[in-house]
């Protein structure tokens, strides 16, 4: 099987339904046509085998996976998803990895209104790359930069899950049978938080997608808006799986410092709570907040638990890093 056919065979097969595609899979490039007084968002994202998944992780999982990190990224940033381009180097060319991958792909990028429209095949060591595109009302962008003192600090869902599914698979912890699916789900197939990065449009401060961690990505925020945070430690949610499986101070590490749960983490001014309670009233979405932005050392992240400071018994690493140096 050549490029040619394995493209038509697996990705361009998959007409999109989208009316904003003028030009898709084919072409030099790709033409598609933005919605009138919108802006596009751009993200792109990398998984290599040996470094982001092992060989033992599920085609199916990663098709998923690559789509869903990137559509998390524009979800952060408010957009709605609309393009996606895969460049996928494979190792061989074998029909039912490749069935199952693609089929995992357009899964999620369907669900969301999201079309493929180009990408690139080469042969090398197995590597995903995805680039997303989405739109946005001009000026609409949450930016990671404009937390304030006084903000509250919100996360949309259960961490630390996604974290203990790679733990779990990799057999340096285990599970109950019946959180398997739960922890597994939560590593393998996130799902991007679109509805909510939507609703948070014109009243979140700042936002980000918990991919490293939620002290190195609330980190984040609060090193480029020059601010620093109290956190509590009793608001984190946590799931069953995690308090069932693990001793307390583990969970929180697990929830504050494993990564890929893809939750969003934002920072909400005061006089935005009543608006963000009246547009998810009608939604599933249910954010909790966990913590509050305040003035002080830049990027500095204070644990408390209820009224009093709180510390972890060992140094923890803040989150995942590609060129630390340490590991
Ligand atoms: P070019 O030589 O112009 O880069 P290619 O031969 O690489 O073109 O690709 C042919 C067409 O197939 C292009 O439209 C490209 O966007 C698309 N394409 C290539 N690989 C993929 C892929 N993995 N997924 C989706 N579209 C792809
Ligand atoms: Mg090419």
């Amino acid at each position: 099987m050549d490029e040619f056919n394995l493209i038509d065979a697996f990705f361009a097969r998959h007409q999109s339904r989208r009316r904003d595609v003028v030009i898709g899979i084919g072409d030099d490039g790709a033409v598609v046509q933005p919605a009138a007084e919108h802006e596009l968002v751009i993200a792109t994202d990398t998984m290599v085998e040996g470094v982001h998944f092992d060989s033992t992780t599920p085609p199916r999982a990663l098709g998923h996976k690559i789509a869903a990190v990137n559509i998390s990224d524009l979800a952060a940033m408010g957009a709605e998803p609309s393009w996606l381009t895969l460049a996928l180097t494979l190792p061989r060319v074998d029909r039912d990895w490749l069935e199952e991958f693609s089929a995992g792909l357009f899964e999620i990028a369907d669900y969301y209104h999201c079309a493929l429209v180009g990408g690139d095949t080469t042969r090398g060591p197995l590597t995903l790359t995805v680039t997303a595109q989405g739109q946005l009302p001009k000026g609409k962008a949450i930016s990671r930069g404009k937390a304030k003192p006084g903000d509250w600090i919100y996360v949309s869902g259960d961490l630390g899950d996604a974290g203990l599914g790679l733990a779990v698979s990799q057999q340096r912890v285990e599970v109950a049978s019946r959180h398997l699916k739960r922890v597994y789900d939560k590593l393998h197939y996130p799902m991007p938080r679109v509805a909510l990065g939507q609703a948070l449009r014109g009243i979140a401060s700042a936002c980000i997608d918990v991919s490293d961690g939620l002290l190195a990505d609330l980190g984040q925020i609060l090193k480029q808006s020059n601010c620093a945070a109290q956190v509590q430690i009793d608001k984190l949610p946590l799931s069953l799986a995690l308090t069932e499986t693990l001793e307390a101070e583990d969970a929180l590490r697990y929830a504050l410092t494993s990564g890929d749960d893809y939750e969003l983490c934002f920072t909400l001014p005061e006089q935005h709570r009543g608006q963000l309670e009246t547009r998810i009233a009608h939604t599933a979405i249910k954010p909790v907040c966990i913590g509050q932005v305040v003035g002080g050392d830049k990027g500095k992240i204070r644990l408390r638990d209820g009224a009093d400071e709180w510390q972890f018994a060992a140094a923890v690493q803040p989150g995942y890093n590609h060129f630390n140096d340490n590991d």
